[in-house]
């Protein structure tokens, strides 16, 4: 079965959020990334549907870019827990249901948890579970 072209989120293109928002376009998905920082979007705004230069905690902002209309978002910010939150809490409020978010830490997985986030990302102990599992099954490593 072919998969279903969707339009996303990414807030936040550190390290994280842009591997995921470049990856998705690469699947063909529709992309609009957004990140406080104008280098970092000017960085990515030819490779991305649409980059935006906003603070994902200005609800304004997200919806000025249609956010809302997004099938799912990521958010990306991993570092300041408040920004995190507020962000997700707007995303919630805008009527979005599928959210995935990045945790930095246990405090932040527990606010994320009992906000209900669909999927609550933890990219280096997952990453590192990928690299054990790698290791320990080479074989697959040869697909
Ligand atoms: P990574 O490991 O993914 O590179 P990081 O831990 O180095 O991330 P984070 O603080 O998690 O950095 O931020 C990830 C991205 O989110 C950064 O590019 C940062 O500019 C962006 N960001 C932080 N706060 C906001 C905000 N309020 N609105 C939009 N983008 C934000």
């Amino acid at each position: 079965m072919k998969n279903q072209l969707r339009q996303f989120a990414v807030i936040g293109l550190g390290r994280f959020g842009s591997a995921a928002a470049l990856e998705l376009m690469r699947f063909g998905h529709s992309i609009i990334g957004i990140d406080i920082d104008a280098k970092i979007v000017n960085k990515l705004a030819d490779q991305l549907t649409l980059a935006a230069i906003a603070d994902a905690t200005d609800e304004n902002a997200l919806k000025d870019l249609n956010i809302s209309n997004c099938d799912a978002t990521i958010v990306a910010i991993g570092e300041s827990l408040e920004a995190s939150i507020l962000c997700v809490l707007l995303l919630k409020n805008m009527g979005m249901s599928e959210i995935w978010a990045k945790a930095s830490s246990k405090p932040h997985h527990t606010i994320l948890s009992r906000i209900g986030i669909s999927r609550i990302v933890h990219p280096e102990e997952e990453m590192g579970m990928k690299v054990a599992q790698s290791l320990n099954y080479p074989m697959v490593n040869h697909y």
